[in-house]
């Protein structure tokens, strides 16, 4: 019989709740469970697809081309996981279906509501994320806060999904934030009883509460809030804001968590095997070398928006025992002042995937920066079609090159739709999305990076390499080096005389993880190290 745990969140959304999902999740699966995690996004969009970067964050995409909610990239880094589509879902996706089943006439003669039939939907996906996995954990996380109107139908279900289990196949954790008042200097837990009354409200008494707070936590606070929540003090674990992400889980199994969980769901008794997660948040934590990188995009006031890039970049990072002085470069400022200036003393240039036309100039101008002062650099999705673009413009002497998307009129379309896709003029789902297999050719940058020939990557786009234009391109020097399984589509481009300039059509970040760095970034940032090494030697390494 599977077990259900639900994670829920109150006073204030993002307080890590999904760190602690995953985190949750990590721990369970070194004990040698089988685990699920399920996201349950309140917002009535069908997907995150098309919400925008600074209302969402990044939008993380699944090998089966779900686009989802970026705590899927947390669940997917921290269980070592490929998850599915079933992995996530909002309300939009149950009404979607609920609407559809009854235009079939599934529920002919009855009145749809809430209770039952939005429940039901939302308990059959919850199952369904146990089905997608064979888990016998499922880990079930509510988006937002409890009191959001949007969340109740959710919460209804969870309800009546603990009211038809045994007790020892469900247990409800709370996550809560414990604010701080610098004025007297003391931490406040009144929010909590009042969102635990609020979760009490749909029948649902926590059985652990996770107190969030900046600041140490002490034993009298952990009574309290025990007594007024009727939760076990040893139930009530202070989770202080941790220095990384990654350090999360060791925290939350010294605190014990996952005997309580053991416990309430009649476990049997394991150790958690933590080792390899332990020997990454040690190596993480003492750093020999430094690699100063810039990160080109336009959403960079908000780092969310590059969620899994920057954590990819840490990965490899700490595979090479290395820390990443990340400069966050906004890429129209390079429309305005001097690459030297901006990003005139980084080690590798990282130039972000992105949308429309906005900031493209300076995107180019990063791309030219890098090619011509021989900086190391990785090209993500739009940083490929970049990468392609400066390239024509400025080698291959083809004046005004560009991507379709940004210059319909371009007379040198490098960058341009597959004929198949003319036409298409929804914007919700109709991109290339997922995983797809790409064969690299020997002898490249790419083929020794991933030590293969053919590897699996994640896809998020409309636009590809114009075919029609590559001769070209190829006579001057760039190297198409990957290539989807038919030899139709360029998945991978790297330069011949650079000591590492590589674009890839996919996100690469999405299969990074802990201990297993995407080899793409593991190789850019050594290529980074490199040259901040030889800068170091030579003295030539800039004053900042
Ligand atoms: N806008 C480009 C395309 O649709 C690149 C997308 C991306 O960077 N994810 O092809």
């Amino acid at each position: 019989m599977p077990k259900y745990i639900f994670v829920t969140g109150g006073v204030v959304s993002s307080v890590g709740k999904g760190i602690v999902t995953a985190s949750l999740g990590r721990i369970l699966k070194s004990r040698g469970h089988r685990v699920s995690i399920l996201k349950l996004d309140p917002y009535i969009n069908v997907d995150p697809g098309t919400m925008s970067p600074y209302q969402h964050g990044e939008v993380y995409v699944t090998d089966d081309g779900a686009e989802t909610d970026l705590d899927l990239g947390h669940y997917e880094r921290f269980l070592d996981d490929n998850l599915t589509r079933a992995n996530s879902t909002s309300t939009g996706q149950v009404y979607e279906e609920v609407i559809r089943m009854e235009r079939r006439g599934d529920f002919l003669g009855g009145t749809i509501q809430p209770i039952p039939h939005i429940t039901n939907e939302i308990k059959r996906r919850i199952r369904s994320a146990q089905q997608a996995l064979d888990a016998d954990i499922v880990l079930v996380e509510v988006g937002g806060t409890v009191g959001d109107m949007e969340g109740q139908p959710f919460l209804e279900a969870i309800s009546q999904m603990r009211h038809a289990l045994e007790p020892h196949d469900t247990m409800s954790i709370h996550v809560t934030l414990l604010p701080y008042i610098g004025a007297t200097k003391e931490l406040k837990t009144k929010p909590t009883q009042h969102s635990v009354r609020e979760l009490r409200t749909f029948g649902i008494q926590p059985d652990v509460i996770v107190a969030r707070s900046d600041f140490p936590v002490g034993q009298s606070l952990r009574e309290k809030i025990s007594l007024f929540c009727n939760v076990d003090t040893e139930a009530v674990i202070a989770l202080e804001t941790a220095d990384s992400i990654y350090e999360v889980p060791l925290y939350l199994e010294a605190a014990g968590l996952s005997q309580i969980v053991a416990r309430q769901l009649e476990l049997p008794v394991a150790e958690a095997d933590l080792e390899d997660w332990r020997g990454f948040v040690q190596r993480l934590r003492e750093p020999s070398a430094t690699a100063r990188i810039a990160l080109v995009g336009k959403y960079v006031e908000l780092h969310d928006a590059y969620l899994s890039i920057k954590e990819a970049l840490i990965h490899a990072g700490v595979h090479h025992g290395a820390k990443l002085d990340l400069r966050w470069v906004h890429s129209e400022d390079l429309e305005s002042r001097p690459p030297e200036e901006v990003i005139g003393d980084v080690d590798g240039i990282l130039l972000c995937p992105g949308f429309g036309d906005r900031g493209l100039e300076g995107k180019i101008a990063a791309v030219r920066y890098a090619r011509e002062g021989l900086i190391p650099y990785l090209g993500d999705c739009l940083g490929l079609q970049m990468m392609v673009c400066e390239f024509a413009r400025n080698v291959a002497g083809m004046p005004g090159a560009n991507t379709t998307e940004a210059d319909p009129r371009t007379p040198f379309p490098v960058i341009s739709l597959l004929s198949e896709q003319r036409g298409v003029d929804e914007l919700g789902g109709t991109m290339r999305l997922g995983g797809y297999d790409c064969r690299l050719v020997e002898g490249t940058r790419a083929a020794e990076a991933y030590g293969a020939s053919n590897v699996r990557e994640r896809h998020r786009h409309r636009y590809e390499v114009n075919n029609a234009l590559l001769p070209v391109l190829q006579e001057h020097g760039l190297v198409a080096s990957g290539w989807s399984p038919d030899g139709r589509l360029v998945e991978i481009c790297e330069l011949r005389d650079h000591p590492w300039m590589v674009g890839a059509q996919f996100h690469p970040e999405f299969t990074s993880r802990p201990n297993r760095p995407n080899p793409l970034f593991r190789d850019f940032i050594g290529a980074a190290l490199e040259r901040a090494g030889s800068a170091a030697a030579t003295g030539a390494v800039a004053s900042a």
